[in-house]
């Protein structure tokens, strides 16, 4: 109350001061002493942008209590005791806030811990009209105002979904090649999602954690039991036995103990391993549907049964935390009488992917598998997240009414949480990230409305140019016929080059009406992304025709779209890491299309008898055969991003050359054989280039496996040799070769 007066009595002192023109109402955002630096870096950024607002500097104070003049105070330090009481996990979720006007010119912001801190930071400047559309420059609409207005507010907001996180999975490919340019794009996105209110859910963990919880190395040994029945025998590498009463109390135990170590600790996971590998002991059987015994499919029956046993036990300790896990491989389908208790979570994975539409949507029959699974583990459960796979082209991914479609769908069966790999950072992608930011916060939201927004906000004058742009590219969606599952030989389907040409042509007509310096960047960063996927196809087209060398007239338009394309990456990669990347990893499409270009135009020679090899030899077709000394009746998938080698009695091989003599060798790879008799392949090798083999070993091992094969013994003192892979004689695809590494010391 004291206080309160004194703060008046200054108020009309700095006003008698502004009136003699002396100075002017300051402004400035407040944190309390000791504040954790990651509020001070949300502090500065809102200062920054209520700055950019209003042409005034905003300054960042430092006070137990608040200063003199208008002020924004950031953390529940400032709430006073009745406002503090006000503060409720029912209200305020774990990571909500409340924005609050404690008298004309003072404003709290503020949640019950950091995360809410700093989404009533960013929800107080998304009510003023302030949004950040895409991670990176140029992509906030902040709007002018004289003085944001700090009287009158008074509003609880939080989230739907407790779990909101999109991160880069395939990016991390880069972190060995390129790790500044890693964590410069990493750190860009989660800026971004700070500032979209998407960084700050629920502590959870649901990932593949049998392994994790029981490690063979500590137990196979003296508790084979607790591991996987598999032909007869307990295997160390595959499922656990999840009907064993020790493994189920060794999970409880270490739920408990997670629980008992974090208390904002929300799930904790019991996550089968990745892959299958299933028990089938007589017990762990019989829990199975019948038609289901013996074979690695239907396992969630029994996966059910395993979690609630861990449940009930943790319920004892932790009544309102979860247990979680994936439903996922072998337990994706629905249970068929398991029902996951009310303290369990269950994330499932999305399988049979259309991107191109959403899952409810019924022109799609593997959105109708998948929604029958959506439905049917909805009914059950009482709590679900999504597990999710967004850009799944590194060229382009405009498929954001699927994704704000699903979301509103999901919201209306349990679910509460999307985790969402972002593989690739491609066109039109940045549209779905917004919007699963807006609708896992708010589902019943007008998604139209927020794409009007989202257009609007990023191309002003543009936006009608750049709707019809996004339009073309979505074309695809029209046709029935055609679907999105993520493979690259879909691409030329989805996207053909005709309507690259055309989505093209009308960024031509959208660059003039952009009106502001952002807007026309956000138009040339279009236009980039149709040039590098327009001469991309061009290069394509060249040199899947070729045959033999390139005549002079084909040459100079390879080396015409070789030059347009590393003319619009090197753009791409002045502005957005995250994008370049995309297509220039180790094994990527676009870098290996150049490397053929240059290859194919005398830029750069490969000699395969000089000895070299590739550690990604499989991951490109064009180089990666180039650099093969055998390679008769091979053929290669692209349906798959690395791809994969296949043949039928065919043989592919490498000729490694050291420089020193070999003192240790191996290969490793990842492969995949059927238990059909044709399903097998064979490692060679020759020490008189290619003329005679020596097998060393037979791989029938029966699903995708990563080995490593030591080479030691018969490549020591060598310094020369053709590693060779036979695929059996009527192999098809019944044998598969990826991702080969050869190491020579
Ligand atoms: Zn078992």
């Amino acid at each position: 109350m004291m206080r309160e007066r004194v703060r008046t009595v200054m108020r009309l002192a700095a006003a008698a001061l502004l009136t003699a023109g002396a100075g002017a109402w300051a402004l400035s955002v407040v944190v309390p002493p000791g504040c954790p630096a990651e509020r001070q870096a949300v502090a500065a950024d809102l200062a920054a942008t209520l700055q950019e607002m209003t042409g005034t500097a905003v300054p960042v104070q430092t006070a137990a209590t608040p200063p003199e003049g208008s002020a924004v105070l950031l953390g529940d330090e400032f709430a006073p005791a009745a406002v503090r009481s006000e503060l409720t996990p029912e209200r305020l979720g774990f990571d909500g806030y409340l924005i609050r006007s404690l008298d004309d010119d003072t404003l709290l912001l503020c949640g019950r811990r950091e995360g809410g801190h700093m989404n009533a930071a960013y929800g107080w400047l998304r009510e003023l009209g302030c949004r950040w559309f895409m991670p990176g420059p140029h992509a906030a609409l902040i709007p002018r105002v004289a003085a944001p207005r700090l009287a009158g507010w008074d509003r609880f907001d939080r989230p739907a979904w407790v779990h909101r996180s999109l991160w880069y999975s395939a990016l991390g490919r880069i972190k060995d090649e390129a790790p500044e340019d890693y964590r410069a794009a990493t750190e860009e996105l989660q800026q971004w999602l700070r500032r979209n209110r998407m960084a700050t859910g629920v502590p959870v963990r649901f990932g593949h954690s049998f392994l994790r919880v029981l490690p063979a190395e500590t137990y196979m040994a003296t508790h084979p039991e607790y591991f996987a029945e598999r032909d007869g025998k307990r295997v160390p590498d595959g499922q656990l036995c999840t009907t064993n009463e020790e493994v189920i109390r060794i999970f409880a135990d270490a739920a408990n103990a997670a629980f008992d170590e974090d208390p904002d600790l929300e799930s904790f996971s019991l996550s089968p391993n990745d892959g299958y590998g299933w028990c089938h002991c007589p017990t762990c059987e019989a829990l199975d549907p019948p038609a289901a015994r013996g074979t690695e499919k239907d396992k969630a029956d029994r996966v059910v049964t395993f979690v609630n046993a861990v449940a009930r036990r943790v319920k004892e300790k932790h009544p309102d935390r979860w247990l979680a896990f994936y439903a996922y491989a072998g337990c994706v389908e629905p249970p068929t009488y398991a029902d996951p208790d009310d303290n369990v979570l269950v994330v499932l994975a999305h399988y049979c992917f259309d991107d191109l539409r959403p899952i409810a949507d019924p022109l799609s029959s593997a959105n109708a598998t998948f929604k029958g699974y959506v439905d049917a583990w909805g009914a059950v459960s009482e709590q679900m997240f999504l597990r999710e796979y967004y850009g799944r082209y590194w060229a382009l991914w405009p498929m954001w009414p699927a994704v704000a479609g699903d979301i509103q769908y999901l919201d209306e069966r349990h679910f509460s949480g999307l985790n969402a790999e972002l593989e690739y950072r491609s066109e039109g992608a940045e549209i779905g990230w917004y919007l699963t930011g807006e609708l896992c916060w708010n589902p019943k939201q007008d998604a139209a409305a927020l794409l009007d927004g989202y257009f609007a906000g990023l191309y002003g004058p543009a936006a009608d140019d750049m709707r019809a742009y996004a339009e073309i590219l979505r074309e695809a969606a029209a046709n029935p016929a055609l679907r999105a599952r993520g493979g690259m030989d879909e691409i030329p389907d989805l996207f053909p080059p005709e309507r690259i040409a055309r989505a093209r042509a009308q960024l031509d007509l959208a660059l003039p009406k952009a009106a502001t310096a952002a807007q026309r960047f956000q138009v040339q960063r279009s236009i980039d992304a149709m040039e590098m996927i327009g001469a991309w196809y061009a290069m394509k087209a060249i040199l899947d025709r070729q045959d033999g060398a390139l005549d002079e007239a084909q040459q100079a338009a390879l080396a015409k779209a070789q030059q347009a394309e590393l003319a619009a990456l090197e753009r791409i990669r002045g502005y957005d890491l995250a994008r370049y990347w995309s297509t220039q990893y180790k094994s990527a499409p676009l870098r290996s299309i150049l490397e053929a270009a240059a290859l194919v135009l005398g830029q750069t020679a490969i000699d395969p008898w000089d000895g070299l090899f590739r550690q990604d030899t499989f991951a490109h077709r064009a180089v990666s055969l180039a650099h093969m000394v055998r390679n008769e009746g091979l053929r290669w998938s692209g349906s798959v991003d690395d791809g994969y080698l296949y043949g039928s009695g065919a043989t592919a091989a490498w000729y490694v050359r050291a420089a020193t003599p070999i003192t240790r060798a191996s290969v490793e790879a990842l492969t995949y054989d059927s238990n059909e008799p044709a399903g097998w392949m064979e490692w060679r090798l020759s020490f008189d280039r290619g003329t005679t083999w020596e097998t060393v070993q037979r791989v029938d091992l029966n699903g995708w496996k990563r080995q490593t094969l030591d080479l030691t013994k018969q490549l020591a003192g060598r310094t020369d040799v053709v590693l060779g892979l036979a695929f059996a004689p009527g192999a098809g695809t019944r044998a598969r070769l990826s991702n080969v590494a050869i190491n020579i010391e």
